[in-house]
């Protein structure tokens, strides 16, 4: 079949602020014009949202958030429902960025939640996997990648992953500078393509598998290429108008 439409996804992380985002955002709005080649979408901090979902009104780029609890509503001091997400024509919302789960202790169990809860709200998960250093050093890096995959697939069904982006994120690429080789990453979403394809061959021809982990613009064209690489998920890269465009033309 033909190669799926790219996505190319911008993490802000805790990044930016209400005067450096809108000169940010119209630059990519303007760089983005006529643009019918490559998905686009900006997952921003949620506080942010309101004023993100005014200023992409009409352009086609997709507003995303970075998290969101696992609860419907109720007495979770300090979080945000998909409710709220809602409330602002939030299409995106990344589950188990690797920063979560190491950093605020989400398992495979919270995760598979969340991914359930984004999509019981109508709104498309981007679903993080990836390994760690050491585990890809042990070898065990298609054992960590399949544990984070089935747990969503054992909650939600490998039906949920027609309405799902998966992006491959290894965790030692991700801030570091260093970036999975092609082979490398193309290796990986081969494997979890297969791994859905044991359960439904046409979910997994048919859904986007990002690449995320030190992209550039000068090394997204490569990754992008692959057979199995559908666009890219990008954290620092996307804080900087120009090296986003760059990086959103590489994935046409
Ligand atoms: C990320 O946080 O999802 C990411 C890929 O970050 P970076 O591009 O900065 O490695």
């Amino acid at each position: 079949m033909s190669k799926r439409q790219s996505l190319v996804a911008a993490n802000w992380k805790m990044n930016s602020n209400l005067a450096s985002m809108k000169p940010l955002v119209d630059a990519i709005k303007a760089g983005l014009v006529d643009n019918n080649d490559v998905d686009v979408a900006i997952c921003a901090p949620s506080l942010y949202l309101p004023e993100l979902e005014q200023r992409l009104a009409g352009t086609g780029i997709a507003v995303g958030a970075q998290n969101v609890s696992e609860h419907e509503a109720g007495a979770f001091t300090g979080e945000i429902s998909t409710t709220m997400l809602n409330d602002f024509n939030c299409h995106f919302v990344i589950a188990g960025h690797s920063e979560r789960r190491s950093m605020y202790a989400e398992n495979d169990e919270l995760v598979a939640d969340k991914f359930a809860q984004i999509q019981s709200a109508a709104m498309v998960p981007i679903l993080c996997v990836g390994e760690l250093l050491s585990e890809r050093e042990a070898g065990l890096t298609e054992e960590v990648v399949a544990r984070q995959l089935d747990a969503v697939l054992s909650k939600s069904g490998v039906a949920a992953f027609s309405q799902a982006v998966i992006a491959y994120e290894p965790v030692w690429a991700i801030g570091t500078g260093k970036t999975a080789s092609k082979e490398q990453a193309q290796e990986v979403h081969e494997f979890i393509r297969q791994r859905l394809a044991q359960q439904d061959s046409t979910i997994a021809a048919g859904i986007r598998i990002l690449y995320g982990g030190s992209v550039k613009a000068d090394n997204a064209k490569e990754l992008f290429s692959m057979t199995d690489v559908d666009g890219g998920l990008i954290g620092g890269a996307s804080l900087k108008a120009n090296d986003f465009l760059a990086i959103c033309r590489a994935a046409r």
